[in-house]
């Protein structure tokens, strides 16, 4: 082997475990060259500084200030949440109320065999657009949302 293989050789036993016969070569290689084993203790050297070296401090303003620039980015994405005002759920409580006064004397008055009053059908109505309403109101809201993000991000 020539002393640039085994070169290689001693710079891939750092990262993958060598053959038996890889191994020999080098041991035996080193034994006659001194070239060799001048790289073979360098590069050994090198890896033990690399390792123990710590990794560079970073100043102390910059620390401070990326820190504190990191707090303010948290504190205003907390206060962007939106939170659910007290009067909607105020007035969803109004509406539930609403709708069970006006359901209990309608359904207690239903009868499968005659046909729906005009009553009856105002509140069947009434009741299931407020239940539609309910279940797609957060959708609505949070799709209106996302596309007035996704307009403030292209300013
Ligand atoms: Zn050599």
């Amino acid at each position: 082997m020539r002393c640039k293989d085994i070169e290689r050789l001693i710079i891939d036993s750092t990262w993958k475990d060598l053959s038996r016969e890889e191994l020999l070569s080098i041991k035996e290689h080193t034994q006659q060259c001194a070239q060799c084993t001048l790289f073979q203790s360098e590069y050994k050297k090198l890896r033990l500084s690399l390792k123990n070296n710590p990794a560079p401090a970073l100043p102390e303003k910059l620390d401070h200030s990326t820190r504190e620039m990191c707090r303010k980015a948290l504190n205003l994405q907390k206060k962007s949440t939106p939170t659910i005002p007290r009067f909607i759920w105020g007035v969803l409580a109004v509406l539930i109320a609403i709708s069970v006064i006006m359901f209990v004397p309608v359904v207690t008055d239903l009868r499968l065999d005659e046909p729906l009053s005009s009553q009856e059908l105002f509140v069947l109505t009434f009741l299931i657009q407020n239940t539609v309403m309910l279940f797609f109101t957060p959708i609505l809201i949070k799709n209106c949302r996302a596309k007035k993000k996704s307009r403030l991000k292209h300013f």
